[in-house]
């Protein structure tokens, strides 16, 4: 059977998440962008521990209405480093949440930060039959590659035991695979939500073949056991991440790598500090070219979330305003998911709301959309191409240091 997964969120006891990340509404919102198999998050935090079990059948089945619940949690390691782990029961969270609480508070934050390393990571997760992988690889902030130039200088000998890659939101396959190590990994896409509001939850995911909706099927997709394995990466265009460009963290003017490195990573407009992009980071590391791609990779679809199609097409600010709400609440309602609207609808059938939307998502299925980068911490923004080329030309020639966010 296919699935779609999107196994790394947070809940509402992680830091800066949304009050409203509790498993119901999670489960709820999941169903209604498509999603069958949701991440826990933060399942070493003992009172959201709580609320899994609460909402659990038996040590591994968490189930609210359609959506099902994999155990998982992200920790930060002592280089700063951020893992994702897939815990196969509740006992086993147990079992994690005893031994890694001698070295870290697991109740200061629904993402732990633990005095070990990543291979000692590796090596309790081994322990507890959990899969772990580096999370958001290429940010420059809290990833693997932000700390290291391999995965062996993390893992050390623990790197055969690490079986995926989360890309981020930054980076696609297409990035990823210029880097022959990774070649092995089986890439995930996943939200890393804060808030399960329609542009976050869900907003990447990985569509497996499994047999059973459960951490055991995605355990055979992701070491690809028995034909199993990852069917289709979901994801943002990688422009449209906050760290794709070389940027300043404080006024977001962006920079080039060498012109970044002749400021000494300082920003000479305001002296705020210059944060690698992911396509640089990944341009250092790189030592194949753009069309690598190991036999077993899927394809990947770039897809933006149907609430910030809706509001380019009706040229509103915000993705919360009433006419947003109302349209994707009546296309969601008619089609089901948000896939089946971007991907799948006849566009005829999608007359029901305004046809200045439906005109947005033509442009969007046609790839006639304009990005505009993100860096240094502010998301790409997107932008429908004019009818005149007159101001084709101008969006075009836009400086990059005023990007909107949205
Ligand atoms: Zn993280
Ligand atoms: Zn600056």
């Amino acid at each position: 059977m296919i699935i779609n997964a999107d196994l790394h969120i947070h809940s509402k006891y992680s830091m800066a998440t949304s009050k409203k990340m509790d498993l119901t509404t999670i489960g709820e919102e999941a169903a209604k962008k498509g999603i069958n198999l949701v991440g826990t998050g933060d399942c070493t935090h003992p009172f959201w521990l709580k609320e899994i079990k609460e909402h659990s059948t038996d040590d591994s089945t968490i189930k609210i209405g359609d959506t099902s619940f994999v155990l998982t949690t992200e920790i930060e390691d002592i280089n700063r480093v951020h893992h994702l782990l897939l815990i196969p029961t509740i006992s086993k969270a147990e079992e994690l949440i005893e031994t890694i609480s001698k070295y870290g508070n697991l109740e200061a934050d629904g993402r732990p930060t633990v005095k070990l390393d990543g291979c000692e990571i590796a090596e309790i997760a081994k322990n507890i039959e959990a899969l772990i992988g580096p999370s958001h690889a290429f940010t420059p902030w809290t990833a693997i590659y932000a700390a290291h130039d391999s995965l062996m200088s993390c893992y050390k000998d623990m790197t055969s035991y690490i079986s995926f890659l989360e890309l981020g939101l930054s980076a696609d396959t297409n990035y990823a695979d210029q880097i022959k190590e990774l070649h092995d990994l089986t890439y995930l896409t996943n939200s890393d939500a804060h808030s399960p509001w329609t542009n976050k939850l869900a907003r990447e995911f990985t569509s497996f073949n499994v047999p059973e909706e459960s951490f055991d099927g995605v355990k055979s997709a992701i070491l690809r056991k028995r034909g199993y394995g990852a069917k289709l990466n979901v994801g943002f265009y990688p422009e449209e991440g906050k760290y794709n460009q070389t940027a300043c963290t404080r006024c977001f003017k962006q920079y080039n790598l060498s012109s970044a490195k002749s400021h000494g990573w300082r920003c000479p407009e305001d002296n705020g500090l210059i944060k690698k992009g992911v396509s640089d980071r990944i341009s250092e590391l790189a030592d194949l070219d753009l069309t690598s791609h190991p036999e077993h990779r899927p394809e990947y679809m770039h897809l933006i979330p149907l609430s910030e199609i809706i509001m380019m097409g009706l040229q509103h600010s915000s993705i919360s305003t009433k006419g947003v709400t109302n349209a994707w609440n009546k296309l969601i309602n008619k089609f089901g998911s948000e896939v089946n609207i971007l991907i799948n609808a006849d566009i005829e059938e999608l007359n029901i709301v305004d046809q200045k939307i439906v005109n947005a998502i033509e442009s969007f299925r046609k790839r006639e959309l304009i990005i505009h980068p993100g860096g240094g911490g502010k998301y790409g923004w997107l932008e429908l191409p004019a009818p005149s080329d007159k101001k084709f030309e101008k969006v075009q020639t836009k400086g990059q240091a005023n990007l909107l966010d949205y």
